[in-house]
């Protein structure tokens, strides 16, 4: 049985939702100036990314204020925040330690979490890794759907940029310019005959993640598999959760968007810069990323402190774009 996911097209198995908890759904509204959590707790299955595990993930409600907080319930409950004080453990993935806490493989559930303003929730975990579901963030936006929306009596903070703050790290290069709207410009390159340049610009909504950024799964290449494993990473990996690229084609039967690389970068990235603590108010321009550079650069925009300020209400309300119509070439003449 299965059935279908909303607009992406993906199909998940039915029972992937813990029947205890999956209650009707209650599709999030879009208010931008109150604080939210779920309404009600909800669990999936899957396994870890890297380390090949079987993993049960429950969200569950939290108050205002307490941010997104990680639960090791194979640890007798120890609390891990969602903090990019606690990175740690970058390799192919996002994790966080602090103390004898660790958790791998955060960035997609975190893109789901702060893409649906979820700004309060515990992520129980009986594994030290997210589970990697289907290799998009479409699994949990459908699971935080499913747990339904509630709107906190407390006002939500957003960070919003002031002036430029930028990281390069050799060809990498990253930067966020003000802006009145929380926008991505993201640019790839490889050296591979199917994957040579990719680059998007978006506004970053509840809306345009769960229909154009979402679907999108992770992606490496076959001959980097090999390595992966002999490092005892991607043990858990198949066409299932990862687009797979070989000398000739796309492993994968098929791929959900002609861009699907450059859109999973977006993905990354959101999930990777909602370590900050706050919405951002920005536009990022990011040239070759990883989730070294940025959760690095996630630490400098928290360090340079005098580059934005905290504002509160209905900050994250349209107006007109700043920088709508720059390119990443536009926008790194503007890189100081
Ligand atoms: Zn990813």
């Amino acid at each position: 049985m299965e059935r279908k996911l909303f607009r992406s097209g993906i199909r998940v198995a039915q029972g992937f939702i813990d029947p205890f908890t999956d209650l009707p759904r209650d599709r999030p509204r879009s208010l931008m100036n109150a604080q939210r959590t779920i309404r009600r707790p909800i669990s999936c299955a899957g396994i870890g990314l890297h380390s090949g595990n079987k993993v049960t993930l429950s969200l569950r409600p939290a108050p205002a204020d307490s941010g997104i907080r990680f639960r090791r319930t194979d640890l007798g409950g120890l609390e891990l925040q969602a903090t990019v004080k606690h990175v740690g453990g970058i390799n192919y993935a996002t994790g966080l330690t602090h103390e004898t806490v660790k958790v791998d493989t955060i960035e997609h559930l975190m893109a789901a979490l702060v893409s649906l303003g979820i700004d309060n929730v515990i992520v129980e975990l009986n594994s030290p890794e997210v589970p990697i579901m289907d290799g998009s963030a479409a699994p949990f936006i459908y699971l935080i759907q499913e747990a339904g929306v509630k709107t906190l009596p407390v006002e939500r903070t957003f960070l919003k940029v002031l002036r430029p703050i930028s990281l390069t790290r050799g060809d990498k290069r990253i930067a966020i310019y003000p802006s009145d709207h929380f926008k991505v410009t993201y640019s790839i390159s490889f050296d591979h005959p199917l994957l040579r340049h990719q680059e998007r610009t978006m506004r970053v909504t509840e809306q345009t993640f769960v229909d154009e950024i979402a679907p999108a799964r992770t992606f490496t290449f076959l001959k980097e598999v090999e390595m992966l494993r002999q490092q005892g990473l991607a043990l858990g990996g198949s066409l299932e959760n990862a687009v797979v690229i070989g000398d000739t084609g796309v492993l994968n039967s098929a791929l959900r968007f002609e861009d699907e690389f450059v859109r999973h970068k977006i993905l990354d990235l959101i999930g990777d810069l909602a370590l900050v603590g706050h919405p951002v108010i920005g536009h990022v321009v990011a040239h070759r990323g990883g989730h070294a550079l940025h959760t690095a650069f996630a630490a400098r925009v928290l360090e340079e402190s005098d580059a934005w300020t905290l504002v509160g209400g209905n900050a994250g309300a349209p107006a007109e774009p700043a920088t709508a119509a720059l390119s990443v070439a536009d926008v790194e003449q503007l890189v100081p």
